[in-house]
């Protein structure tokens, strides 16, 4: 997809503060966050949402979480939350799937 912003920043066209990376997924910062450590799970495959996640691609969508668990204790967060917004009705502006990592509160919210 070359319009897409996350399909840039995967294949490194555009610019992002990357923290890790395997063959299948990048993670890296997000640019507004909405916590005090914020940083997105994104597939190097171009899926548009949760919505179109097809019987292949679950075990991909396992190493995302996987991965996320990682960054996590590279990040030191002893608790956090993993988001997907799904479709504009479920908060999602970027279709192009990713989970969000969302951590660094001192309570949980
Ligand atoms: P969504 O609402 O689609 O689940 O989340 C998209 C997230 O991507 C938002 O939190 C937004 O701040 C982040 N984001 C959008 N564009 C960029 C970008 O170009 N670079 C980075 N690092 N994050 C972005
Ligand atoms: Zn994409």
């Amino acid at each position: 997809m070359e319009s897409c912003i996350f399909c840039k920043i995967a294949n490194k066209e555009s610019p992002a503060d990357i923290l890790h990376e395997s063959r299948d997924v990048v993670i890296f910062k997000d640019i507004r966050p909405s916590a005090p450590v914020h940083y997105l799970v994104v597939s190097k495959k171009h899926i548009p949402s949760i919505k179109d996640v097809k019987h292949e691609d679950e075990a991909l969508m396992g190493h995302l979480i996987h991965m996320a668990k990682e960054a996590a204790e590279k990040l030191n967060l002893p608790g956090y939350k993993l988001v997907f917004n799904v479709g504009r009705e479920g908060g999602q502006v970027v279709d192009h799937i990713h989970l969000h990592i969302l951590g660094g509160w001192q309570n949980g919210i």
